[in-house]
């Protein structure tokens, strides 16, 4: 379970989140929505311990977190397997793990390519199965697909919701699409911009 209970945080002046609470239980998916510089990424943030509110508490039970950064974040020396592998600590059947993974983003072909070899929404995708792979038991997705068409946003979605179920993962998914987050979610939440 992961608990925000009456969190403050501002950068600098600029103040983001009130006396916000949230709570996620066990295995559940909520979607978050809301304008861009509402402080979205910044609550994932706060969620994963990246940030420390100024007031108020994160309470986590989760202990291993996929992260899916707005941005792919892949390692530009390493091919797509060796970003994957590098997550993975076993060694055994590390090569099945990897190609489930590349085949559940449809990337099949791509294992022996570099980053700069592949689109904005192959890198993303990338960054999608290497979260898979390391597992964690809360996944925090920024605008995973932001940079797929509705086709494969629609097959990725669906997929990606097959395998939180299937390992009764948590996550917390932001995302622009009230179509993605009905696909993708259990409850979904709106931040309200700071503007106001
Ligand atoms: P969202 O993801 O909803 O678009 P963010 O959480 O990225 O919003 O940012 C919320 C607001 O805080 C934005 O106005 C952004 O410019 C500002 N902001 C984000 N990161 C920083 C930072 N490190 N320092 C100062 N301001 C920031
Ligand atoms: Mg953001």
């Amino acid at each position: 379970m992961l608990e925000l209970r009456d969190v403050t945080f501002s950068y600098d002046q600029k103040p983001i989140l009130k006396d916000f609470s949230l709570t996620l239980a066990d295995g559940e998916i909520l979607a978050v929505m809301g304008p861009s510089g509402c402080g979205k990424s910044t609550l994932l943030s706060l969620c994963a311990g990246l940030l420390r509110p100024q007031k108020g508490f994160v309470i986590s039970s989760f202990d291993r977190i996929s992260f899916v950064f707005q941005e792919p974040r892949l390692l530009p020396w390493l091919t797509v397997r060796e970003n994957l592998a590098a997550v993975l600590k076993k060694t055994d059947g590390i090569e099945e793990i990897i190609t489930d993974a590349l085949d559940s983003v449809e990337l099949s072909d791509c294992k022996n390519l570099y980053p700069e070899e592949l689109s904005g929404g192959m890198k993303s995708r990338v960054s999608l199965a290497r979260a898979l792979i390391f597992d964690g038991d809360l996944f925090l997705f920024d605008e995973p697909f932001a940079a797929l068409d509705e086709e494969l946003r629609k097959r990725i979605g669906a997929e990606m919701r097959r395998h939180l179920k299937e390992k009764g993962a948590a996550a917390i998914f932001v995302t622009h699409q009230l179509s993605d987050a009905e696909m993708m979610a259990d409850r979904i939440l709106y931040l309200p911009s700071t503007n106001t």
